[in-house]
């Protein structure tokens, strides 16, 4: 728990979230300004910044983010017709908040 960080407070319980996926090692929610008809936010359980910050002792943390992306494609059944994923890093990349996140996008067809 990281104090001030907003994604902390969904993994503690202390802000509400629309919980679609969680293991162990992520936790996965609605996005509250969805940008497709479903929009999930991806973040490790584990306080990291942004993608600056990832060590090599995250690797496996980190490819969790995508095999459960893969998981949630599948529970949703969109994993046929294609999703997108998307990571903002720093603030010229878009990130606003700084917890690390992974951006899952389905139910629309998108433009290269
Ligand atoms: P980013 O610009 O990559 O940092 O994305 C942050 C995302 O968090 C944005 O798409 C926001 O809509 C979303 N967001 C902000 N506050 C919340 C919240 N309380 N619950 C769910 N999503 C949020
Ligand atoms: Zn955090």
């Amino acid at each position: 728990m990281t104090d001030g960080c907003l994604f902390c407070k969904i993994l503690a319980g202390d802000v509400p979230a629309d919980v679609v996926y969680e293991n162990d090692h992520v936790l996965a929610f609605k996005d509250i300004y969805p940008k497709a008809p479903f929009h999930v936010l991806i973040i490790p359980k584990k306080h990291i910044a942004t993608l600056n910050d990832l060590e090599d002792a995250n690797t496996e943390l980190a490819g969790r983010l995508f095999t459960a992306a893969k998981s949630i494609a599948a529970e949703q059944g969109f994993a046929d017709d294609g999703y997108r994923m998307m990571m903002n890093c720093g603030e010229g990349g878009g990130q606003i908040i700084f917890h690390l996140h992974l951006h899952l996008m389905a139910g629309k067809t998108f433009k290269a």
